[in-house]
């Protein structure tokens, strides 16, 4: 299927895409300092790839939300533009409120920046709770972490996943030439494994308590073969998890009483 972007249809356009099908895929991503070898919008290019080759698949609407996301790990580093939580929430919430509105009913929210998190999930259960949508969180960065792991790719700040992702948006961005050598601070992994865990963590606030310059990982990894099915890959690894879901919440869907009726209107 062509992308369908509701930036680029016409208004009944619009109409008739939501009425074939009424899920519709927003990405989610950062503006912010990427070391001196990847541009600022690296993980926004990321979200854009993979939740666009993701709608082509499924058939959804796509809907852009605006490159910026929560990112105050990254906050006066320059080419970092940091929303606080309460902007970024209120946008996220007046869009699928108008979503819900057009008649979509899924909403596939496609994530490649770990601090947008608590902000995406305060929103999608508070608004699965009072509309009539169902909501599903695909985490872009991990399942391409997943992918490639076995192959030996790190998602890293600026490493060799991020690296391949821009190179699979425009290849002219990356500049491994300025790579270096970055160094990171003696108890940096700890740093990492600490916030990382699921169980017990604590927090970091400042991204050089993981790299001196901000970034670390093998930029080098990446490959313009990798890059060239970047999106389609990674879009296609998040395909049966997401497809078990929309189909667990149809089953769910059916099976409640046909009020129609959201709860809290
Ligand atoms: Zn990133």
């Amino acid at each position: 299927m062509p992308l369908r972007s509701i930036a680029d249809l016409p208004s009944p356009d619009v109409r008739d895409a939501v009425a074939a099908n009424p899920v519709a895929v927003i990405p989610l991503g950062s503006i912010e300092q990427h070391g001196p070898h990847l541009p600022c919008g690296t993980d926004t290019f990321a979200a854009e790839l993979v939740a666009k080759a993701l709608a082509e698949r499924i058939d959804a609407l796509y809907v852009p939300f605006g490159p910026y996301g929560v990112t105050p790990i990254h906050a006066g580093h320059p080419g970092t533009i940091n929303l606080r939580r309460s902007t970024f929430e209120a946008l996220l919430t007046d869009i699928c409120h108008e979503l819900a509105d057009h008649g979509i009913h899924t909403v596939l929210l496609v994530n490649w920046h770990e601090g947008n998190n608590a902000s995406m999930n305060a929103v999608a259960t508070e608004l699965q709770d009072q509309r009539d949508l169902t909501f599903v969180a695909v985490q872009a960065c991990y399942t391409a972490q997943r992918l490639y792991e076995p192959e030996g790719g790190e998602l890293t700040h600026g490493g060799g996943i991020e690296t391949l992702a821009v190179m699979a948006h425009d290849p002219e961005l990356v500049r491994t030439e300025r790579v270096g050598a970055p160094t990171r601070p003696a108890d940096a992994h700890e740093m990492d494994a600490m916030r990382r865990s699921h169980e017990i963590y604590g927090f970091v606030t400042d991204v050089t308590a993981l790299a001196d310059d901000g970034w670390y990982g093998e930029p080098s990894w990446a490959s313009a073969d990798r890059a060239e099915t970047f999106a389609d890959d990674v879009a296609a690894a998040t395909l049966e998890r997401v497809q078990m879901i929309l189909d667990l919440q149809t089953r769910r869907r059916a099976s409640r009483p046909t009020t129609g009726e959201p709860r809290h209107e």
